[in-house]
């Protein structure tokens, strides 16, 4: 009989020729399963997803009381709905005054395109301004903002008015210009390998912005909802973005994306032309119950986010090597740099063998990206670092 994996292999599209290929069969807290019974310590949550640990009861609980009440309505914005509406509403309390009003959509890179969208229609501009080596999704918009050739060069043509800067470089903020309708990057950077914005820069981009009227796009699609230390990554910069992107943790595992910037600013979607952005699924009630859940629990208990630094900071006392060049952290974001592409290859490979799952960044092929949900406790932490290390020591040692 062809084998479950096989199946996958064959009949559900590949994206690489490599997958972890691991057949889970449940997952909980910072652990999954796979049929066979073995146990792995998640260190990746899902690329940033699972925040408060798999299956949290709480989230689990809102999606099922959501599903008895009704699943899909009707298209986006028609229809008042509870979980919407609750969801939006709390995070108008959380954010700044300016950033009061929530365009749900389904994904990250759905996030991006509405923002981007809206940043065109409300200047009246073209031109966005992106980074180099910077992710903000695949779909066709949110890749032209990718700079990387290797990547956007076969689906050419995309969107023309792109220009890229340098991360942190203040004289690059020169392209930013009358003709840039928005700069969109992340608060602070994921798949460069863990890359924090230095002394004022991101004073200096929200400035400069001003200056020539663009807007400026916050990612925080996977640094937001608590993983750098506080609920938003930019609340520790002193700057409030235009237009804030939300995913990935914000549905509390479950699919939901939102853009989030002023009601004057939105309202331009509803004229010319009406209907500017519109969505079948966008905001879905099950995804918007498990993120209103998701969030009151980040809320309600706010020793979570509060002991983020802490226990980055357990990672990095724990995670001394010689093979470890050096380790990054922004929160529970971490990027443990070692010397090659086949290093962190045999380290991933071997942490997989011992029942611990890393990952690779996009963007940084010599590091290893370290992301647990921010739940996970100091004898996990341990734990995890002991079977890291070992997996480190040996393929050091194999030269
Ligand atoms: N922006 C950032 C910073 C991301 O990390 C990602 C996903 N890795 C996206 C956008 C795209 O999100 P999605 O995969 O939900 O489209």
């Amino acid at each position: 009989m062809i084998s479950q994996r096989q199946l996958f292999l064959n009949h559900v599209a590949q994206t690489n020729d490599a997958p972890l290929a691991l057949e889970i069969e449940r997952a909980e807290g910072v652990y999954l399963f796979d049929v066979n019974g073995k146990s792995y310590i998640d260190l990746i949550a899902g690329i940033s997803v699972s925040n408060l640990g798999h299956n949290h009861p709480k989230v689990v609980e809102a999606i099922k009381v959501q599903t008895e009440k009704y699943l899909h309505t009707l298209v986006y914005g028609e229809f008042v709905l509870s979980p919407q509406v609750q969801l939006a509403n709390l995070l108008r309390i959380n954010l700044p005054e300016s950033l009061n009003c929530t365009y749900f959509v389904n994904s990250g890179a759905e996030a991006t395109e509405g923002a981007m969208k809206l940043a065109k229609r409300y200047t009246g501009r073209q031109g966005v301004v992106s980074c180099r080596k910077a992710y903000h999704g695949s779909t066709q918009g949110a890749m032209s903002l990718m700079s990387e050739a290797f990547f956007t060069a076969p689906f050419r043509p995309l969107l023309p008015a792109v220009a890229h800067i340098e991360y942190n470089v203040a004289e690059d903020l020169a392209t930013i210009n009358e003709n840039t309708a928005c700069v969109i990057m992340e608060t602070v950077r994921g798949e460069i390998g863990v890359m924090s914005p230095k002394n004022d820069y991101l004073k200096l981009v929200r400035r400069r912005c001003d200056e020539v009227g663009a807007l400026l796009i916050l990612d925080e699609i996977q640094v937001g909802c608590g993983r750098t230390g506080t609920l938003f990554a930019f609340e520790q910069y002193e700057i409030v973005p235009d237009i804030l992107l939300l995913a990935k943790a914000f549905g509390g595992g479950m699919p939901l994306g939102a853009f989030v910037a002023s009601k004057e600013m939105m309202n331009v979607f509803t004229n010319n032309p009406y209907l500017g952005h519109i969505t079948t699924f966008g905001g879905h009630p099950v995804s918007c119950a498990a993120g209103l859940a998701s969030l009151e629990i980040l809320l309600n208990q706010p020793q979570i986010i509060a002991s983020v630094k802490e226990k980055a900071s357990l990672f990095k006392d724990l995670l001394i090597h010689d093979a470890i060049i050096e380790v990054r952290e922004a929160g529970l974001l971490i990027a443990v740099q070692l010397k090659s592409y086949d290093f962190v290859y045999n380290v991933i490979h071997e942490c997989l063998n011992n029942g611990l799952i890393v990952d690779w960044f996009l963007f940084n092929s010599e590091a290893i990206r370290i992301a647990p949900p921010l739940t996970i406790n100091e004898l996990e932490i341990r734990n995890a670092c002991k079977i890291l290390l070992k997996a480190i020591e040996k393929t050091h040692k194999n030269g």
